[in-house]
This record gives C-alpha cells, structure tokens and sequence, in this order.
C-alpha cells in the first residue's frame, strides 16, 4: 500500500493542474480498492456546494453539474463531521441523497473520507460499491484516510495554482487570486512578480511563455550539445575503468539526448511558445512519472537518469542566465526560501515587495525585510511559485496575503493604502528632534536595530537615539567567507561613527538556528536549540577574540562602543566572555589604541536567563532582552515556522509575565534593562513595555516614529493601567484586541494593521 502511496502522490504533485489531480486520485484509488466507485467532492467556497469533481465509476457527464449543498446528503455529513462515514447499506441512511444524473442508484456501500487542509474541509473523498454484503473494512478505511491526508496539501496546492491560472472550480477566469501566509514586514507593495529559486532545481523552474522562440531554441541547442560533450568526456575518462555493460549507460544518455528523444519534444514545446526551461521541465516531468509508474524495477529506475540529465541541461540553461536577469522598477521577489543575498542581487530602488514560501515573521530575513522597509509576506505554504514570475501581485504586508492579477478597483483599494502610510510617514517627520516622553515626563530612549548601512540612514532620519543591537552577522552573511579583522573594523567604524557620540551596541556573532553562513554550515536536528549564538563563539574563540579586536578599535576616538552577548544561558557563557574582553582590551591598549572599556551587556532571551536576572546583572552593564527568542523558547513555537506561526504570540499572557518580572529584577539591581526583540517596535507593545519600565525600546527604524508619537501622547499612568488590566486576561488574542483597542480609542487606529475583516470583505465584494 505504501508504494502505491508513494507513486500517487507523486503522479498528483506533478499533474498539470487541478483537475488531472483529481482524475489521477480517482483513478489510482479505484484501482488500488478495487472498488466500482471512487469520486472527489470539492467544497466550492464561493458557493459553499460540494461540486462532483471528478470520478471513476459514476456518469462521467454529471463531474461540475452535480453539486449538494455544505449540509446535503452523506457527503455533507462527512464533510460536516469532518471524520469517515462507512455504511453498509448507503439509501437506507436518512441523510442519503439521490441523483439519478449520476447512476449512483446503483450502488450501496459508501465510504466517505474528509479531505482537509490546515483545519479547513477543502472536500470529499467517497469511495462506493455495487454489492450490499461488501462493508468496507478498517484497512480500507484507514487506506482512503491516509490518502485523503496525503492529498490534502497537494489538493490545496493544486487549488492554489489552477485558481492562479484560471481554472477556478467554476472554470472562470480569475482575478483578485489570494492566499494567505503570515506578515514579515508591514506595508502594502503592488508590483510584479520575480521568481527567483535555487540553480539546476527542475522542481521549482517558472512557468512562462517566451516572445522569442528562435533564440530559446539555440539556447537549448547549446545545452543538448554541452551536455552531451560532458557525457563523452566523462565517458571517455572513465573507459579504462568501467566494464562494457557499465559504459553503456552512457550510450543510454547520449541515445536519450538523440534529436528524435527528449529534445525533440522539449524543442516542440519551445515552438509552442514556452520558455527553454519551462518546456525542459515540462518534458522531464512527463517522463518521470512515466518511467516511474512502470512495473519493471529496471524501468522504474531510469526515472533517475532522466532526472539527472534534466539537471544537466538545466543548469547550462541556467549558465550566465543571473547576467540577463532583468529586475522590472517594482520588483516583488518571490521564492521558496529568500536569503539575504537574493535581496542583495535586486538594484537599488527596485525592490517593492518580498514574498516567501519558507520561514515566518521572526526568521532574520523578514527582520531584514523590515529593516530596508519592504513590505513582506512569508509563510506562503501553498503558493504556485512557479506560476507568479511576471504577474502583477499586491504584498499586503499587513495581513501576510498576497492578491494575484489584481482587478482594478483591488489595486485601487491598496494604492489608497500605500498613499495614505506614506503621508502618515510624512507626518510624524516633525517628531525627528522631539523627546520620546510621556505626557507625565517619564522618558525613554528610543534606539535601533541595525544590520546593513542602509538601516543606518533610515535610522538617523527617523531620529533614533542609538543603535540597541547591531547584528554583526548581517555583512558575515552576506560575504563567502570570513570577514577579516580589517574588513570587520570597517563595518564597525561606520556604524559607530554614524551614532557617536550615542551609544551604539554590537552584538558578538550571533550565528546557528536559521542564521548560516554558507562559508561555516551547521547541520542539526534541532538548530534553534543547538549550536548557536555565544556557545558557537566561545567554542571558536579565534573568531569571537578577532571580532572583539575589531570593535575595540573600531571604537578608538569615539567611545561609544557596547558589547552585546546573545544567547547566554548560564553564568558561566558571561565570566568566560568577559574574561576574553577583558584580555583582548589590554591588548589592544597594549598595542597603543587609545580606548576606553565598553559596557558589556547580556542578551535575556532563554528562558534560563529569566530566572537569573540578579545574577547577570551583577555581572554586566545592562541587560537588552530578546523578545524574539524568548517567545519562541517560552511557548516552545519555532520563530522560523509557518505551521506554527498562530501560536507565536508575544501577546501571550506568560510572555508579559516574564518580561514584567525581568525589568523588575534588573531594577532592583540598579542596572539598566533595554528590549531589542520586535515586539518594541509594535506601538501596542511599546506602550505596554513603556508601562512595564524598561529604559530603552530598540526596533527597526520604519517603527520608530509611530512608536514614538504613541509614547508622547498618553501618560505613563495611562498605560500601566492598561497593562494592569491585561495582566489578569489568559488569552493573547484577547489581551491584543484589548491593547487595540486602547490605541484605538486614544485616536491611533491608523498605527494598526488594516483590519483583515476589511481586506475579505473587499475581496469578497470584488469577486462577486
Ligand atoms: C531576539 O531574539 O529578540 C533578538 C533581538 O535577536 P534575533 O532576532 O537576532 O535572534
Ligand atoms: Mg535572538
């Protein structure tokens, strides 16, 4: 069962759309069942009908006519249920419902599966037989289960791309399409889509039609007859090693890439319109699923070759392709995993909008999203990437959805939303110079994160009072190898020079857990709870001592160098980090720098570090806590996860509780205690921090003037009372819309994200 499992799956994950999805489900689990019936029910939710979708066994003229109600018949029941209904004698059950357009008077048995995806009923699975005396039994309930789970997502994601080209359960031209993933940086874009993907991956090329078949065709030539010269010398290479019957599966090759083989047609889709790429990928796949669902092993198993030659050609396809690469103005990049550099290859000015299939709101990129200010969506799970290259897509930043090919009056409802954040923008310039105090006098300092120069500029136009955390593994990620002690100091220089004589606080190399360097990759199980932030660095002490000696004389003449330390979990990480500064400052006095000792801070953001607040303190010169990490290791919720993103909230009663007690430990202490997680740079969540006394409130610069124009129109009392009363609610979404609320009600519902009832609502008129 396993193995028809497997190939079903894979037959449906590359089935052309929808609909070859569906007949290759029913045909495949009929056959498997060897039952007379096997039917998929979609749940249509514009209509909110369960539409016969495809079938194997009933009258094949009823798939799109017949529909039932969301309540009607068995297959409403099962749908409603959301759980397997197996009977015997199928009419005889009241809710039994009879459509002669079907034939299904014919049949008795019925086995009905939900199909569902992320909580929601996307349709049914039924599966029905001639004879009364057959009851399905629990093998093949538990069989149609684990299909119906497997095909769920493919079902979604199939749903996703065939709206995306059109093919609407309704078969109407699409517009508006949306999906849903979680916000990673505020803020709407409109602009056009570019996929970018890793090189010589078939799975994720684009698919795009080209205006210039002749040249599409000479590049593929050029492939096939460097692909081939490969195969011969390699061939060659190998002949005194090989034994004939091995060196014939070189001739295979060489046979497979015969003009009147696979060229032939990838050369006929190109001449059908369809990119060189886009109609390799085409092709492969169609030989893949067919080698793969031979019976013969040895047939079976030349899927890998096509595979692998599909990959060869691919990537000189693929050679030089970046040089041509063509960013349109308003360029919004879409791939199954961005990375910093991907941001980086984007020319100036261009970048709109990011959109991710990986990670959420917390992984470093969005972070570096809201840093440049681009309005990002990650999470995007079920997004047909492939399909996205070169259509107009809306970032709703906001939300965390995306809206395809929109229709004017969508563009027009976001263009409105664009304009209007960007006068609020305009407005709260005047704040630039002015103290963030509460209305009652209680002052705090408002700094920020930082990573890129460009943050930089954008900080000191937003008029922030230093920098509260400095990632200096930001230009480590974007070099391939170390950066040198010079090179470092460089950066350091520039940052700190940009601020002084404010306080600018570095913090040592925070790699591990989603942050790699190609250059030093870390592979684990579980990396956000494995090798990571100080425990890599005190292991490596050669680069945490380079680093040290950077920043210090990158400091010189200057002094207002603070050194941060991430991820600190015992005392002992602090005493042994403290002991190498210490060294390296004598040194670099030693060696004539005229240098003062920079405060050393630690970073709170393990849980550990919660209940240690006194004991750290006594040991450093300010605390900044982690609110990012220490949601994540709090709740036990990967920060890097869009399955659990719902779960991640900062909101959440025993994160409050945490963050109260650690600003109350600091101060009994006397020592300073700052929050550079992102949660500051949320006005709700400012005030709330505000309230909770912590001295200082780091974030990205976009966040900086709303916070501030929070902060200096209430008063502190105002606010603690606020926070008073969230402290005794237990729910985080019902603490958030409290906190909404109170920003609302003090006039600042403007600050807060358009409402998603809104954005449906639009949605939903614009459709109908
Ligand atoms: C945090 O964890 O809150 C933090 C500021 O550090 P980072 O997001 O870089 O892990
Ligand atoms: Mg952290």
């Amino acid at each position: 069962m396993l193995s028809i499992l497997r190939s079903l799956v894979q037959e449906v994950n590359s089935a052309r759309d929808l609909q070859e999805a569906l007949d290759v489900i029913v045909s495949r689990v009929q056959k498997a069942m060897g039952t007379e019936v096997c039917s998929v029910y979609l749940l249509d939710p514009a209509t909110n009908r369960y539409i016969l979708m495809a079938t194997e066994g009933l009258y094949r003229e009823a798939v799109g006519k017949v529909s039932l109600a969301y309540s009607e018949g068995l297959v409403g029941l099962v749908g409603s249920r959301e759980e397997p209904i197996n009977l015997e004698d199928a009419p005889s059950h009241p809710r039994y419902r009879y459509f002669p357009e079907t034939g299904e008077e014919r049949f008795r048995s019925f086995l009905g599966v939900p199909i569902i995806h992320h909580r929601r009923v996307l349709g049914v699975l039924v599966v029905q037989q001639r004879e009364s005396s057959r009851c399905f039994d629990e093998g093949e309930e538990a069989f149609l289960v684990t299909v119906s789970a497997q095909l769920a997502g493919v079902i979604a994601h199939s749903e996703a791309t065939g709206a995306i080209s059109g093919l609407s359960l309704t078969g109407e031209e699409a517009r508006d399409v949306s999906f849903s993933g979680v916000p990673g940086a505020p803020g709407v874009a409109i602009g056009e889509g570019v996929v970018v993907y890793p090189a010589a991956d078939l799975d994720v090329v684009p698919e795009k039609p080209t205006e210039d078949i002749e040249q599409e065709l000479e590049l593929f030539r050029e492939a096939v007859k460097a692909v081939r010269e490969d195969i011969e010398r390699v061939a060659k290479r190998l002949a005194s090693q090989l034994r004939p019957e091995e060196q014939a599966l070189f001739d295979v090759y060489l046979r497979m890439l015969g003009d009147e083989a696979m060229p032939g047609e990838v050369a006929n889709q190109i001449r059908e319109g369809v990119w060189a790429q886009g109609a390799l990928k085409q092709v492969v796949q169609q030989y893949i699923r067919h080698f793969e669902m031979m019976d013969d092993h040895y047939l079976q198993e030349r899927a890998v070759d096509v595979r692998d030659l599909g990959r060869r050609l691919l990537s000189h396809l693929q050679e030089g392709e970046q040089l041509h690469l063509e960013y349109p103005a308003r360029t919004v990049l879409v791939s199954e995993e961005l990375t910093p550099a991907m941001l980086g290859e984007v020319p100036k000015g261009q970048l709109v909008g990011l959109v991710s299939v990986k990670g959420s709101s917390n992984s470093h990129v969005a972070i570096l999203a809201r840093a440049m200010g681009v309005p990002t969506v990650m999470g995007l799970v079920d997004i047909p990437v492939n399909q996205l290259d070169g259509k107009e897509l809306v970032v709703d930043g906001f939300e965390g959805q995306i809206f395809a090919s929109p229709s004017d009056d969508l563009r027009a409802f976001y263009q409105a939303i664009c304009d209007e954040e960007d006068e609020l923008i305009r407005g709260l310039e005047v704040l630039r110079d002015k103290p963030c105090e509460t209305t009652d006098h209680h002052r705090v300092s408002l700094l920020v994160n930082t990573g890129l120069m460009t943050d930089v500029v954008r900080s000191l136009s937003h008029g922030a009072e230093g920098i509260g955390l400095y990632r200096t593994e930001v230009p480590f990620m974007i070099k391939d190898r170390f950066p040198s002690e010079q090179e470092q100091r460089e950066y350091y220089r520039e940052q700190l020079e940009a601020f002084a004589p404010s306080p600018v606080t570095m913090r040592t190399l925070d790699i591990g857990g989603d942050k790699s360097l190609t250059y030093f990759p870390i592979q684990e199980e579980n990396p956000f709870l494995g090798w990571r932030g100080i425990r890599v660095t005190l292991d490596h002490p050669e680069i945490f001592l380079v680093q040290v000696r950077a920043m210090l004389k990158a400091s010189e003449g200057l002094n207002n160098l603070q050194i941060m330390l991430p991820m600190i979990s015992n005392i002992s990480e602090v005493e042994e980090s403290l002991h190498l500064i210490y060294r390296v400052y004598h040194e670099v006095r030693e060696e004539g720098y005229d240098i003062h000792m920079p405060k050393v801070g630690v970073m709170v953001e393990i849980p550990a570090a919660v209940y240690q607040i006194r004991e750290l303190a006594d040991r450093v010169d300010f605390l900044s806590v982690g609110s990012n990490d220490l949601t994540q290791y709090l709740l036990a919720v990967d920060r890097n996860n869009p399955r659990v993103a719902q779960l991640y909230h900062s909101y959440h009663p025993a994160v409050l509780q945490a963050l109260v007690r650690i600003a109350q430990d600091a101060h009994v202490v006397g020592k300073p205690v700052g929050i550079c997680g992102e949660l500051a740079g949320d006005p709700g969540g400012a005030l709330l921090l505000m309230a909770m006394g912590y001295d200082s409130l780091s974030m990205n610069a976009a966040s900086l003037p709303k916070v501030k124009s929070v902060i200096r129109s209430v008063s502190r009392e105002w606010a603690m009372q606020l926070l008073e009363d969230v402290l005794l609610l237990d729910s985080p979404h019902v603490i958030k819309s409290c906190v909404d609320l109170a920003l609302r009600n003090a006039g600042f519902g403007r600050y807060l994200r358009p409402g998603k009832s809104t954005t449906i609502a639009f949605a939903e008129k614009a459709l109908s």
